[in-house]
C-alpha cells in the first residue's frame, strides 16, 4: 500500500486536496468503525435501515442537511453540505452503496463503499470554504438486486448533478469499469397438487416445468455471445417428495454486454418459460425487474481521477473483461459518471464469496476506504474548482 498521509496530491489544487487528504486522515478512526460496523450486521437490498440509519446520523452530525428516507426509498439518504457561492458553482454527487448479499453478507464489500463515500464526503465539507458549489451525498440502495439507484433517478434526487463519483472494491485497481445490462427474472410456475404415488396422474409438475426451464438454457447458451450471461437459482422446488409440487419458482438473471441483445434474450427467455409451462399444462408468471443498463466511463472524468490515483503509487491496470452489472451504469445516462474499483483484496480472490467477504475488513481493506475517500474528495475538488473540465466532461457525455 502506498503512504496514503506522506503523498504530496496531484496539481492542479494541490494545497486543497491536502487538506482533503487530512480531513480523511483526522476522521479515519469514525471511517473505519463505519465500515466494520456495517460489515458486522449486513443488510440485503432494500433492508439495509441499520446501516442507513448509522450513514445518516454521521452525517447530521457533521452539519449536512439530510433527507433520510430519500424519495420513495425507506433505506436511501440524500444529503447536502452547500460551499461558498452556491449558484454559480457545480453539483457534485458522492455515491456511497450499502447493501448485502443474502446469505453471504459482505461479500461485494459494499461496507467499504458506505464509509469511503461517507469520508470522501465529510472531507469535501471540511474544505467547503475553498468550494464553490454544493456537495451532494447520495446513499443508494439496493444495487445487488433492484437498481435502486434508477429508482432515486425516478425520484427526481440525482437532478442537477454535474457528476457522479464512487469507488468499488475488487482484487484489481482499475479506474473504468464495464457493466453488462441486466435484469432480474422471477419466475413462477403453477400447477395442481395430487398424491406422488396414488394418483400422480391427476396432478401437473409444477418442478418439471422449473426443470425443463433451466435445461432450455443451458442448451440456449451455446448460441449466446460469449460476453451474454443467464444464471438462475431455484427458491421454491415443491414441499415434499410426495406430493406433485403445484408451484415452484425461480430467480433468474440475464445479462449482456450490449443493450440490443439483452432485449431478444428477454424476449428469447419468455419463449424458453412459455415453452416449459406448455410442455408441462402448467402456467407460467414471468416478472422482469430492476434493470441496470451499460456503463459509459466519462473519460474526462477517469482521466482525472487515474491522475489523482497516480501520485499515490497506484497504476491503473486496465478493466476487467469479464464483467458484472451495475445500476452505477443508469446513472452514466444521466450525468458524466465514473465508477474506479480500487482492491481491497489479493488478485484472483473471487468477488461474491466468503474470501471477498472476509477481505473486506481487513486492514488492507481499510487502508484502501480512506484512500478511495481521498481520492474520490480530490477528484470532486477538481470538479467544483475547475468549472472547464464540469463543461469538458459535459461535452464528452453528450458526444458519447
Ligand atoms: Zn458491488
Ligand atoms: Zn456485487
Amino acid at each position: 500500500m502506498p503512504d496514503r498521509t506522506a503523498t504530496h496530491p496531484s496539481e492542479p489544487f494541490a494545497d486543497v486536496k491536502a487538506r482533503v487528504a487530512a480531513a480523511v486522515e483526522a476522521a479515519s478512526t469514525e471511517i473505519i468503525d463505519l465500515s466494520h460496523r456495517i460489515h458486522a450486521n449486513p443488510e440485503p437490498a432494500f433492508e439495509e435501515r441499520q446501516a442507513s440509519t448509522w450513514v445518516a446520523e454521521a452525517l447530521r452530525a457533521r452539519d449536512f442537511e439530510v433527507q433520510h428516507p430519500a424519495g420513495s426509498l425507506d433505506t436511501a439518504i440524500r444529503a447536502v453540505y452547500r460551499g461558498r457561492r452556491v449558484d454559480d458553482g457545480p453539483r457534485i454527487g458522492i455515491l456511497a452503496e450499502y447493501d448485502a448479499l443474502p446469505g453471504l453478507g459482505h461479500g461485494c464489500g459494499h461496507n467499504t463503499m458506505a464509509a469511503s463515500g461517507f469520508g470522501a464526503a465529510i472531507a469535501l465539507a471540511a474544505v467547503a470554504d475553498a468550494l464553490p458549489g454544493e456537495i451532494v451525498f447520495l446513499g443508494t440502495p439496493a444495487e445487488e438486486r433492484g437498481s435502486g439507484k434508477q429508482i432515486m433517478i425516478n425520484d427526481g434526487l440525482f437532478a442537477g448533478l454535474d457528476a457522479a463519483l464512487l469507488y468499488h472494491p475488487c482484487d484489481r485497481s482499475h479506474v473504468e469499469a464495464r457493466a453488462l445490462a441486466s435484469e432480474d427474472a422471477e419466475v413462477v410456475f403453477t400447477g395442481l397438487q395430487a398424491h406422488a404415488a396414488s394418483d400422480p396422474w391427476k396432478g401437473r409438475n409444477a418442478l418439471d416445468a422449473l426443470i425443463l426451464l433451466f435445461s432450455s438454457v443451458g442448451l440456449w447458451r451455446q448460441q449466446l455471445r460469449p460476453s451474454a450471461r443467464v444464471h438462475g437459482i431455484i427458491r421454491e422446488g415443491g414441499t415434499a417428495a410426495n406430493i406433485i409440487p403445484d408451484r415452484t419458482a425461480a430467480w433468474f438473471m440475464i445479462r449482456s454486454e450490449d443493450e440490443a441483445e439483452y432485449r431478444q434474450m428477454r424476449e428469447r427467455f419468455r419463449q424458453l418459460c412459455d415453452a416449459a409451462a406448455l410442455a408441462t399444462e402448467t402456467t407460467v408468471e414471468l416478472r422482469f425487474s430492476g434493470l441496470a443498463r451499460t456503463m459509459r466511463n466519462n473519460p474526462v472524468l477517469v482521466e482525472r481521477f487515474r491522475a489523482n490515483m497516480a501520485v499515490y503509487g497506484i497504476s491503473d491496470e486496465g478493466d476487467d473483461p469479464y464483467a458484472g452489472s451495475t445500476d452505477m451504469a443508469n446513472v452514466s445516462w444521466v450525468c458524466p459518471t465514473i465508477h474506479p474499483d480500487l482492491a481491497i483484496a489479493p488478485e484472483g480472490t473471487p468477488g461474491h464469496s466468503i474470501l471477498f467477504r472476509d477481505a473486506a475488513a481487513t486492514p488492507q481493506a481499510d487502508e484502501t476506504t480512506l484512500l478511495a475517500a481521498t481520492l474520490v474528495a480530490q477528484t470532486a475538488v477538481d470538479l467544483f474548482l475547475e468549472p472547464e473540465l464540469v463543461e469538458a466532461a459535459w461535452r464528452a457525455f453528450r458526444e458519447a
